[in-house]
């Protein structure tokens, strides 16, 4: 442990992984009661398998028959990971039902190419894991201090190796940090009460948790896979990033990036947004392995008394590079080259009709914030059962929350385009690319960190910015927006050419600029506190000042970086 790590006293969190008996907790006595809330601990515990407790806090609001407030009603969000976005027809059908039958209506396409269910009452929460378990997926770990979802590009290309390399790594990646703890199998799996509402009463038999130990991770830990050419994951912002290097088609091995991470608490002065930076060059074969020491490296010496600080990348802020380097060379058992000069080039949402290179072809389709739901004419959940049910092709889910659906023969297009516009879905062609590549975090009403509106507040505002580019001849370019309802960042947003990160209640915002689409540069506060119906026209004269003032191929991040703040201030005046 560092040295200020060993003089401060654990977190409570700490005390109570240890005391959990490998995360089981109070969680099977709780659940024997079908509708009062979790107690806090179990509340910590219960994210390792998956799931959080929260409060519908529009539904707070809503007034009893004698006038009193409902208060706080509690329901579960269901996150599965799976890793790389990959999953059947049949899964993402099974779990289409699931938001119908037990939770909102609604289902989620999460940042990290993971699914959300929200809505799920305590008494039906076991009944909902288990069947996502039946359906060959998994709530384990996509939350808590692991390893969450692995991320990787999810185009579907066949005519090269190198994404079905990178896919299979990310699999194997999953695999490996998966919890070895028995508690998720005994609780949610098990049917040996007869009673299909509680969790099963088990007695403990504690198992080897070879990575993790009895206290898990300090915080959670995010690993992701990417291509200099196509940065469609985001793979700065993970704590643990493999950059490919290609040669001849083939991967020769990968960047290791290490401490990247968007999480801020503004509160806690010490907290920041950081890329992740190059550690080293690992071949393929040695990338488990380089991961495991690092998680290792992680979890015997982030910090475990402060949880604001606890991220990777604050013990390697504290270290330095080279030291943590070398402890992870000490766990991995060997040197490790120094990283190769591979640099992000591109992105790619994957939206839009491809030739797979197998004579078939994907689509990608945009779900704006990733919600699939029915809501007027636009239709999205029952036009993707319709395609699902009548083509069953396999499909993928991207970290800008869309979805590709893979395999379709050439002879099917036509129908499935057809189908699309029967239920109000815009093609890839049909959006602008400032809708493309904006995202959101879910923030009100579920999640309770959120201090204002994200994913409900973004498509006006995108709507607003349409039009003002618009009229400034600007529509085509790609300008990347990702908006959060708090500082937490889990929409990335530190590193697009425009953030948004929800600050105060009152729907006030704080405007990030000069990031880029890329994801290789964080942007710097433009403006702060800024009411939701002021941020287009805090925005339009840049937009304006970008268009008379960039230079030839500039995008519109770049031209905020290289002019700089005081530039945009002194033009807005
Ligand atoms: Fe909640 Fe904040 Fe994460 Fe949004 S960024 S989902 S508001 S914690």
């Amino acid at each position: 442990m560092s040295e200020e790590v060993v003089a401060a006293k654990p977190s409570k969190v700490e005390f109570i992984k240890e005391a959990s008996r490998q995360l089981r907790g109070t969680l099977a006595e709780e659940f024997r009661d079908p509708t009062s809330p979790l107690c806090d601990e179990s509340e910590i515990l219960i994210k390792n398998h998956g799931t959080y407790q929260q409060d519908d806090r529009d539904l707070r609001r809503e007034k009893n028959a004698d006038g009193t407030a409902k208060g706080k009603q509690y329901s579960f969000m269901v996150r599965s990971r799976i890793p790389g976005g990959k999953l059947t027809a049949d899964q993402l059908l099974a779990e289409l039902d699931l938001c119908d039958r037990f939770g909102n209506g609604t289902l989620r396409i999460t940042t990290r190419q993971g699914l959300q269910l929200h809505g799920i009452l305590k008494r039906e929460l076991k009944q909902t894991i288990k069947t996502i378990n039946d359906i060959q997926l998994t709530t384990l770990a996509a939350c808590g201090d692991v390893n969450r979802n692995v991320m990787c590009c999810p185009a579907p290309f066949k005519n090269n190796p190198v994404r079905t390399e990178m896919q299979s790594l990310a699999q194997r990646l999953a695999e490996h940090f998966r919890p070895k703890t028995t508690a998720y199998f005994d609780l949610w799996l098990k049917d040996d009460t007869g009673n299909e509402t509680n969790v099963a009463e088990t007695s403990f038999a504690p198992v080897e948790e070879p990575i993790y130990g009895t206290h898990y991770l300090p915080r959670k830990f995010k690993i992701a896979l990417a291509l200099p050419e196509d940065n469609c994951v985001d793979v700065y912002t993970q704590d643990l990033g493999f950059l490919a290097a290609v040669e001849n088609n083939r991967i020769v091995g990968y960047n290791a990036l290490v401490g990247g991470g968007m999480g801020v608490t503004p509160s806690a002065k010490k907290t920041f947004p950081q890329l992740a930076v190059p550690m080293a060059f690992v071949t393929p074969n040695q990338a488990v392995a380089v991961a495991e020491a690092v998680v290792k490296v992680q979890r015997d010496n982030g910090n475990r008394s402060d949880r604001k600080l606890a991220r990777l990348k604050y013990l390697i802020a504290n270290w330095g590079l080279p030291k943590f380097k070398a402890e992870v060379e000490k766990y991995f058992g060997g040197t490790l080259p120094e990283p190769r000069p591979i640099e992000v080039t591109g992105v790619d949402d994957h939206m839009g009709w491809h030739e797979q290179g197998d004579g078939k072809w994907f689509l990608g389709i945009n779900i704006e914030n990733g919600r699939i739901k029915d809501e007027g004419d636009l239709r999205i959940k029952s036009g993707l059962r319709a395609i699902l049910t009548k083509y069953k092709m396999p499909c993928r889910l991207t970290a800008l929350q869309g979805l590709i659906l893979c395999d379709i023969n050439p002879n099917a297009r036509i129908d499935i385009g057809r189908l699309l516009r029967e239920f109000g879905m815009k093609q890839a062609h049909e959006l602008t690319l400032l809708r493309r590549y904006a995202i959101a975090c879910p923030a009100w009403p579920t999640c309770g960190l959120a201090v204002t509106e994200s994913e409900r507040a973004l498509p006006g505002i995108l709507d607003q910015m349409e039009q003002e580019l618009a009229k400034l001849g600007l529509d085509r370019e790609v300008i990347s927006v990702h908006m959060t309802g708090c500082p937490n960042g889990c929409a990335r947003p530190y590193t697009p050419d425009i953030g948004l990160v929800g600050k105060a209640a009152g729907e006030k915002y704080s405007v990030f600029l000069g990031g880029n689409v890329l994801g290789t540069r964080l942007a710097f506060l433009f403006k702060d506190m800024v009411p939701k119906d002021e941020i287009t026209p805090s925005l339009v004269p840049v937009f304006s000042q970008f268009k008379s003032e960039r230079q030839a191929g500039e995008t519109f991040g770049d031209f905020c970086h290289r002019v700089g703040k005081d530039a945009l201030d002194a033009h807005a005046l």
